[in-house]
């Protein structure tokens, strides 16, 4: 069995993590609400709280990177996690930064607790292992990419791990997929990145020249969102290699027969 066009030349294969192959926003959000049920806001509903919370990620997402916070953000994920707890819940008049430390407690660790893989992704991995170079290339702080490899017990399909975290910057940066051409001696249209979103996977890695797979899952908003819509093609944008629902076409556009021959 042959692989299909235009994926002929690829011989190394990166996933992004959250949401390529983990089911992160979900675990996210369910995690939040574990967080505000257990600690709540006084004065305000859950629903409520949730609201505020989203609207103070997405400035405090907005500043990080450019921030004293982000040098922190990079090695361990508590601090930052926590500082935005104690901002949103100065946002709704409530000054206690050992509230913010407990409701960020319990939202890390119910969030991890909650971590899955899609139900696919496994036998994705297992099938392409052995025929390609498998990478993960993704963004977050170092402590937290690394506690969810192991929560999900995926670490040993990859030859190449390249987290923000470690490396000081992350996608959309140029570097990063240089440095991953490096690990896997290929480059180009050798190379496939498998990402679900179009500003930080796809568009970047079209830009290095490599095949591109846009997963778009039903699943794929983000908690901080102030919409319910999955992000959209920038319009003129350079249309990925394939757009797919789930992992599980994957071995077969690469000429893999099939999961069960695995
Ligand atoms: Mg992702």
């Amino acid at each position: 069995m042959s692989p299909q066009e235009p994926f002929g030349n690829v011989r190394a294969v990166f996933f992004d993590l959250d949401d390529t192959l983990c089911a992160y926003w979900n675990a996210a959000k369910a995690g939040l609400r574990a967080a505000f049920d257990a600690e709540p806001v006084p004065g305000y509903e859950l629903e409520e709280a949730l609201k505020v919370w989203a609207r103070e990620f997405r400035r405090y997402a907005e500043e990080l990177k450019t921030s004293h916070w982000y040098e922190i953000y990079l090695t361990e994920g508590s601090t930052t996690r926590a500082e935005l707890m104690r901002q949103a819940l100065e946002a709704m008049g409530v000054t206690d930064p050992e509230h913010a430390w407990r409701l960020s407690e319990v939202y890390g660790r119910e969030r991890d607790a909650r971590l899955e893989l899609f139900p696919e992704a496994r036998n994705v991995l297992r099938a392409l292992s052995g025929t390609f170079h498998l990478g993960l290339i993704t963004n977050g702080p170092a402590d937290i990419q690394r506690q969810e490899i192991a929560t999900l017990n995926i670490g040993s399909y990859f030859e190449t791990v390249l987290i923000e975290g470690e490396m000081g910057l992350g996608k959309p940066h140029a570097a990063v997929f240089a440095r991953a051409e490096e690990a896997c001696r290929a480059k180009g249209d050798e190379v496939l990145f498998v990402g679900n979103s179009y500003a930080h996977d796809i568009a970047p890695a079209l830009r290095a020249g490599w095949r591109t797979v846009w997963i778009r899952r039903e699943s794929d908003v983000p908690p901080s969102a102030d919409t319910p819509r999955r992000e959209e093609m920038p319009e003129g944008a350079t249309h990925p290699d394939a757009i797919l629902e789930t992992l599980e076409p994957l071995p077969r556009l690469l000429g893999i027969r099939s999961l069960e021959s695995v």
